[in-house]
């Protein structure tokens, strides 16, 4: 599973994740989810405290309850359309750094993914 929508409400993503992490969780017959590694884009808007908050909320009382969920960011990343050049984002500089084309696109940091989890 991959969300490609940005800036989504944390709670909805939570629930999400929460339901499939307890999904895998029982395909694995696993009685205790114990950690979580997460793969957040930077450009998702995702705030780390909040899915903490969410989670810890939302995974009462099911075999995810204690959870540790481990952060893994990604970079935001560019690409110009004209020179295939891929380039971090230069704070809202939206131009290429080697050809200054103005048609760029963003090819990494919207991921959003359980990467793995550990059970027992
Ligand atoms: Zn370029």
């Amino acid at each position: 599973m991959q969300y490609k929508r940005p800036a989504m409400h944390e709670q909805s993503i939570v629930e999400s994740l929460l339901a499939l992490a307890l999904e895998n969780a029982e395909k694995a017959k696993a009685r205790k989810i114990i950690s979580i590694n997460l793969v957040v884009g930077d450009y998702t808007g995702i705030v780390d405290d909040a899915v903490s908050f969410y989670f810890g909320f939302l995974s009462k009382n099911t075999i995810a309850a204690g959870a540790k969920i481990h952060f893994m960011h990604v970079p935001g990343q560019m690409r110009c359309r004209d020179c295939d050049l891929i380039f971090p984002l230069q704070k809202r500089d939206f131009r290429c750094p080697k050809c200054d084309g103005k048609r760029i696109e963003i090819v990494g940091g919207r991921e959003l993914y359980i990467e793995n989890m550990e059970v027992e």
